[in-house]
């Protein structure tokens, strides 16, 4: 997505070689318009495919979510991240490894909003190890609900979950792709 993609190299901050910073646009701030392309884009994609949720994870997942559940007008489910050690029962569960902090987390879905004649889209910001995707993905398998794809803003196609995930025969969808990435050389796209 050009538009996207234009937007991360002026905006876009690179720290250390691995992570883009995009709180400008993105993950701080938040510029409604793009998101309103961005949500578009993902309906184009996805056109033809039956949706009833868009699944996302807290917290920065969520804007994108909202405003591309417009398009297919569904409701938005976003997983909490679990801040007690217990568990109750009526939620599915999994783990998630964070990029930016390094800490195991369990995210959970109430049983109430997820079921097994739901077709889900996941929604998230970033794709880099893809242990969020995969986290959401277990939740999706755990309520029996039909997996239609994952729509990612940005894949960082040098870290390893965007093949992890395409290798199970899930269909992933990324706007802007990144090839490589530094601080003294900027973004390189996919097929640039
Ligand atoms: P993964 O689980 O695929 O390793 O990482 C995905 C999650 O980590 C995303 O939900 C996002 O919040 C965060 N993340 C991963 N890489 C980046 C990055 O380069 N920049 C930002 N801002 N967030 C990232």
């Amino acid at each position: 997505m050009k538009l996207l993609e234009e937007r991360i190299r002026k905006d876009g901050k690179i720290k250390g070689g691995e992570v883009l910073k995009v709180d400008s646009f993105l993950n701080h701030q938040m510029d409604v318009g793009l998101f309103a392309e961005i949500g578009k884009e993902f309906k184009r994609l996805y056109d033809g495919c039956t949706v009833t949720k868009i699944l996302t994870i807290e917290a920065s997942g969520i804007g994108i979510a909202c405003v591309t559940a417009q398009y297919f007008n569904v409701p938005v489910i976003f997983a909490k991240k679990n801040k007690t050690k217990n568990i109750a029962g009526d939620v599915y569960s999994s783990k998630v490894e964070s990029f930016t902090h390094g800490k195991v987390y369990d995210i959970i879905v109430a049983k109430e909003f997820l079921h097994p004649e739901d077709k889900v889209l996941l929604i998230d910001d970033f794709l880099a190890n893809g242990s969020a995707l995969m986290g959401l993905i277990t939740l999706v398998r755990e309520a029996g609900a039909t997996l239609v794809g994952a729509g990612i803003v940005i894949e960082k196609a040098f870290q390893p979950g965007g093949a992890l995930i395409r290798d199970q025969g899930v269909r992933v969808e990324s706007l802007a792709k990144i090839a490589a990435m530094s601080e003294t050389g900027g973004v390189t796209f996919c097929g640039a």
